[in-house]
């Protein structure tokens, strides 16, 4: 039942997600109804039905019968079934469910804004830092550690920033790596950070073994939030293999 919940839930955000997605890239604003990108036809709400309707419609607009790209059904699986494996694996209480459902929301945009447009957009970003200093100063079992832990972490990436000359990371990942910082405090903040940079490393790997050329961008925000994703569901996990070997 809860996983049934947690995963409409989370499709519903990746709906919301889609909207963003599409619209913050473009300058659009994100009030008023969805429409068709080929005919302007508005959308009916009985087609706006996260994963279901892609199918219904057999992936084409109602009026025009335009392919609908399979990236919004994917999104929308993708929120809903990682918000579900959170809720199903974690087991949290309510108080730090709702807080990591939060974390969960933010890291999955920040995912696919960089996946797909190589960005990570301010309008996520700092809301996300200014929210998570707030919680850092009046959380529950928070305080300057996890402002220290995400000060560190920022202040290490700029300076890597400023030594490539922004050619390896960009600016928006010294702020992604300081908002870890205040989720997730020492030592998980940067625990994140290494996790992200290994499987960003095996994604380089893949990508030049199948014969992309060196140059080509990696999405470097993702694999962070990717790492801060992982960490989530498996927090349990994570410091229970922690606490046994260090
Ligand atoms: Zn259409």
């Amino acid at each position: 039942m809860v996983a049934i919940f947690s995963f409409t839930g989370g499709a519903i955000f990746g709906s919301f997600l889609n909207m963003l997605l599409w619209r913050l890239p473009k300058g659009l604003s994100i009030n008023g109804r969805s429409r068709c990108r080929a005919c302007d036809a508005v959308i009916a709400w009985y087609d706006l039905i996260p994963v279901l309707s892609f199918f219904l419609l057999q992936g084409r607009c109602r009026q025009c019968k335009h392919a609908i790209h399979h990236r919004y059904p994917l999104v929308e699986f993708a929120c809903g079934f990682i918000v579900a494996s959170f809720f199903s694996i974690a087991n949290p209480t309510p108080a730090v469910g709702l807080v990591s459902v939060i974390g969960l929301l933010i890291l999955l945009a920040l995912f696919f804004f960089d996946l797909f447009y190589f960005l990570l957009p301010d309008a996520i970003l700092i809301p996300a830092i200014i929210g998570f200093i707030i919680y850092a100063l009046a959380g529950p079992e928070r305080g300057a550690a996890f402002l220290l832990s995400g000060l560190f972490l920022a202040a290490f990436f700029a300076i890597l920033y400023l030594m490539s000359r922004g050619s390896q990371l960009g600016f928006g990942d010294v702020k992604l790596a300081g908002l870890l910082g205040l989720m997730f405090g020492y030592p998980w903040g940067a625990l994140i950070v290494i996790v992200g940079t290994w499987i960003g490393g095996l994604a380089a790997v893949i990508m030049l073994a199948k014969g992309a050329s060196r140059k080509k961008e990696l999405p470097f925000g993702s694999f962070l939030a990717l790492a801060a994703i992982i960490f989530i569901i498996f927090n349990d996990q994570f410091i229970r293999i922690f606490a046994t070997y260090f």
